[in-house]
């Protein structure tokens, strides 16, 4: 699947609606931007537009607002990190509906920036209203969507306003396209998948659908305890989501008959309490302690991982296979960053924001094929879906 993005359409003098993934941690009590990433990500796609002349609007949204103003999910501390970032003005529209916001986009010259409020502050965006859509899509003559993160959501700005004006990819969503496409259609194999992380509701079904498509799957992190219970040990104290271990005991027989490998935990790092300084220790996964809990794989199962992951061709992984956020259980998931580093020529895809964060907290993000900006997006794509945001663009 091949989508027209902006090198393909002539945007010089024109207004471009550019729908960005800005949703970035921001401190609530400093205002302080977290984590960049997400910013940086976007600025080839910015300075190609400005150097093309064209006058840049950026719709983004930011947090859950439910469709009310909230000051505290303004996208001020993100204009104004922005402008240190293109080393330009950035104009701020603080609606984004409205007489005053048409003014400040028909004003724009050539190259300057206009970000507009949060686009969730209207109930209308994640309804996909069609009136909110078409009115956003007044500003602008050219739809350029670059956020990928989005891009398996039906909402006004991700889907809507591609109906009303000429509709493209950015370069984020062009390479999101390129690496992911590959994976979802034509793997190199041995392809082995890895799954962690916490979503257990949401990340069942890609399980399902990766059966068909893997040739083995390591399951790490929370995730795994529902599969463990499945097989009917004891977690304590540890994340479980009951009623999906029916489900996580189906998907063992059918990985089975389909002859697909399923690789649990052997060994876990088990912890009095859920936090970073807790005593712990590791346990075989079948004597986890009454009351204690499960915050990270142990070094076996990274061994065990490492030998299963030798020769493959494509990994995909998401998800983390500990609590990352407390050093000490964030070991298992550096390790296994570690031996997907080493993969050689293996086309190695990392998905979602956590496991991002956790190749990042030991530099490594730059040794994988890709690392994808979307998580939930990523793992739609991985399935085989057509993403809705990707649908509504033109095709090349
Ligand atoms: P991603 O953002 O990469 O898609 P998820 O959002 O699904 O990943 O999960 C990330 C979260 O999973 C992290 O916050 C991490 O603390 C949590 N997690 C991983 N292992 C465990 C565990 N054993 N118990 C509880 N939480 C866990
Ligand atoms: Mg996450």
């Amino acid at each position: 699947m091949k989508k027209k993005t902006i090198r393909d359409i002539d945007v010089t003098g024109k207004r471009v609606f550019l729908r960005v993934d800005f949703n970035v941690p921001i401190d609530v009590a400093t205002g302080s931007i977290l984590d960049d990433s997400r910013m940086k990500a976007v600025l080839p796609t910015i300075g190609y537009l400005r150097e093309q002349g064209a006058k840049v609007i950026i719709g983004s949204h930011l947090g859950r607002p439910k469709g009310k103003r909230d000051p505290k999910l303004s996208l001020g501390p993100v204009a104004a990190r922005l402008g240190e970032l293109i080393e330009h003005e950035v104009k701020v529209a603080n609606c984004c509906l409205g007489a005053e916001v048409q003014e400040a986009a028909h004003s724009l010259e050539p190259g300057d920036v206009l970000l507009l409020e949060n686009l969730r502050f209207h109930a209308e965006e994640e309804a996909n209203d069609p009136e909110y859509a078409k009115a956003l899509a007044s500003l602008a003559e050219v739809y350029v969507n670059d956020a990928f993160g989005t891009a398996h959501r039906v909402h006004a700005s991700t889907v809507g306003m591609a109906r009303y004006l000429p509709a493209v990819a950015g370069f984020v969503m062009e390479k999101e396209i390129d690496y992911l496409s590959r994976a979802a259609h034509d793997p190199a194999r041995p392809y082995v998948a890895i799954i962690g992380g916490a979503k257990i509701s949401t990340k069942m079904a890609v399980l399902e659908h990766l059966l068909d498509k893997v040739d083995k799957i390591l399951i790490g992190g929370g995730m795994a305890n529902t599969f463990v219970k499945a097989e009917g040990f004891d977690v304590g104290e540890s994340l479980v989501e009951e009623e999906y271990v029916d489900s996580a005991r189906e998907v063992m027989e059918k990985a089975e008959s389909k002859g697909v490998r399923i690789l649990l935990p052997t060994d876990v790092i088990v912890a009095e309490r859920f936090e970073a300084d807790s005593p712990a220790k590791r346990v075989s996964v079948k004597d986890v302690p009454a009351g204690w809990r499960i915050m990270d794989v142990g070094e076996t199962t990274i061994d065990v991982f490492a030998a299963a992951l030798r020769g493959a061709k494509t990994v995909v992984w998401n998800g983390p296979m500990g609590v990352i956020e407390m050093g000490p259980f964030a070991h298992g998931s550096h390790r296994l960053a570690g031996v997907l580093a080493t993969l050689g020529d293996a086309d190695t895809i990392i998905g979602g924001g956590e496991t991002a964060a956790a190749v990042e907290q030991v530099g490594l993000a730059s040794k994988f094929s890709h690392v994808s900006t979307g998580g939930g997006a990523s793992l739609e794509f991985l399935e085989g879906k057509e993403l809705p945001g990707i649908a509504a663009l033109e095709d090349a």
